[in-house]
């Protein structure tokens, strides 16, 4: 069969022939019609490559509509192999080549596995099952598989026991973050319970130990004991002045625990297994309680009890968020919530102040780690993507553009290491807090953003941006042909 010929029977036959079948309703015949054009189109099709093997033809069909060119889309790879600055750091501080070959391993987990579990939980939001099929209210909330594999791998990988184990010494927390630091961005938001439940952890340690059971759950790698805390404590007349806002009222009891009566606004990571909660214990006659923060006692609750029925916590609904959607954040109302006091009566807000101390560095070194993966994924463009008749790396303005994203993400990786290293001292010598430590992290990382501003970039960025490019040129392969 000649061209002209192959051509005239997939324009002239088969396709009018489907048409028209289509048209005279007859959808059974239609459809079997259809499929013989589209098998014989095809079989034309390949008898036209085999006459011509040089010629266009995916212009003929569908791809006419959309075209034939597909943008090379940028590839997650190993985060730890991708990051020097993070390699030279442990370098000095955790020289031990075994520790960066775990790191090495779990990047590759990272890259290899977390990330589609977390694109997984992104696609899959948690849904609220109110009651069973016979009527009775359940109040479950369904997570994805995703999300509690992620749990497992959480557990198994010691995320939270990384930081209690101590197996580096007084770098442990360091170790502990690194790893965080290149989960975070592929974990489908799996952070923000393992922030709560290291917070929850750390807060038993620090009040002595009042809840040992609970403090093995909570830094536990078997995947089948480890519990994952929440944090409730925002009420529904705020979150910031827990002071005012708590009303929630705990009610003493015979045996010396407590029950919970009252509305928490904000649960965030609801499908957890137990929480640290702060209410106001009520007097004998139930009726008086201690206003302002001298009246808030911090409490710790399951959320099931041994039989599996729920502690007296009702889900009223899970929020519509417009973010952080993977993860279920309910409004809860506790009606008789079995708890167990934690602090000192009246001590509630400064015993759970060392959770938010822990929450707080997670979200540093989570929000430098997304800059993190946005920078190492634009590199990775930039190597594919070809325009003006070179790739973007080959622009001087694009690889300038690179450099300063660098720039910015180094100095917020700054203030997290500096909340985390353990050798951060104060001018005067002495060791500083977790707060203290940060201040002069941020102050030196800070200058970078605030003097570049949004308009022309100041000498400093672009030094700093030049710099940086300079270390990227000397330890990237990629980037070694702009030199
Ligand atoms: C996605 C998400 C998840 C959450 N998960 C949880 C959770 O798991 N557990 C929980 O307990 N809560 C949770 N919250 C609630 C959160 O902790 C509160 O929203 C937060 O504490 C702020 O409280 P608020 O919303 O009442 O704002 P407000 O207290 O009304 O604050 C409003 C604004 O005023 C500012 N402000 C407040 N006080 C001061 C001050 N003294 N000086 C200067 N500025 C001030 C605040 O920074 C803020 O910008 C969550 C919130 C969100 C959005």
């Amino acid at each position: 069969m000649s061209k002209e010929e192959a051509l005239f029977e997939i324009r002239e036959v088969h396709l009018p022939m489907a048409v028209r079948l289509c048209y005279r309703s007859n959808r059974g015949l239609a459809l079997h019609m259809l499929s013989r054009g589209v098998s014989g189109g095809r079989a034309s099709v390949e008898r036209l490559r085999e006459l011509e093997p040089h010629s266009q033809t995916h212009s003929l069909f569908s791809r006419s509509a959309i075209g034939s060119f597909f943008q090379e889309q940028p590839q997650l790879t190993n985060p730890f192999i991708q990051d020097p600055l993070l390699r030279t750091y442990l370098q000095r501080h955790l020289p031990a080549q075994e520790v960066q070959e775990k790191l090495c391993c779990f990047g590759e987990a990272v890259a290899s596995e977390v990330d589609a579990l977390g694109r997984e939980c992104e696609l899959n939001p948690p849904t609220l099952e109110r009651f069973d099929p016979w009527g009775r209210r359940v109040d479950r909330i369904i997570t994805h598989s995703a999300w509690q594999r992620l749990k497992c791998f959480s557990a198994q990988q010691g995320l939270v026991a990384e930081g209690y184990e101590a197996n580096h010494g007084v770098w442990s927390r360091v170790y502990q973050m690194c790893k965080m630091y290149m989960f975070a961005p592929s974990a489908g938001l799996f952070t923000c319970p393992l922030a709560m439940t290291d917070g929850a952890a750390k807060v038993l340690q620090s009040l002595g130990m009042p809840a040992r059971g609970a403090f093995d759950h909570l830094t536990s790698r078997d995947e089948s004991k480890f519990w994952t805390s929440g944090q409730w404590m925002t009420e529904r007349r705020g979150g910031s002045d827990v002071a005012r806002g708590t009303e929630t009222v705990a009610r003493r009891q015979e045996d010396g625990s407590f029950r919970l009566y009252g509305f928490k606004w904000f649960t965030s990571a609801t499908d957890a297994d137990m929480t640290l909660t702060l209410a106001r214990i009520a007097d004998e006659d139930g009726s008086t309680v201690t206003p302002g923060s001298r009246g808030v006692s911090l409490f710790l609750a399951e959320v099931w009890l041994g039989d599996g029925s729920s502690n007296g916590i009702e889900v009223q609904r899970l929020k519509n968020k417009l973010g952080t959607r993977q993860m279920p954040t309910a409004e809860l109302l506790l009606d008789g919530t079995k708890a167990t006091l934690l602090s000192e009566e009246g001590r509630g807000i400064a015993s759970i102040a060392s959770m938010l101390t822990i929450t707080r560095i997670y979200n540093t070194v989570c929000a430098a780690a997304a800059m993190r993966r946005i920078t190492q994924l634009c590199r990775d463009y930039a190597c594919k993507r070809s325009v003006f008749g070179k790739l973007l790396k080959d622009h001087p303005l694009h690889t300038l553009t690179l450099s300063r994203m660098e720039s910015r993400e180094e100095a917020v990786s700054c203030v997290g290491r500096g909340c985390i290293n353990p050798s951060s001292t104060s001018s005067s010598g002495r060791k500083m807090g977790n707060e203290e430590r940060s201040v002069p992290a941020a102050q030196a990382a800070l200058t970078l953003p605030s003097q570049s501003g949004d308009g022309e970039p100041c000498l400093i960025c672009l030094v700093v941006a030049f710099t940086r490019s300079q270390q990227l040129l000397s330890t990237d392969e990629q980037f070694l042909e702009i030199t």
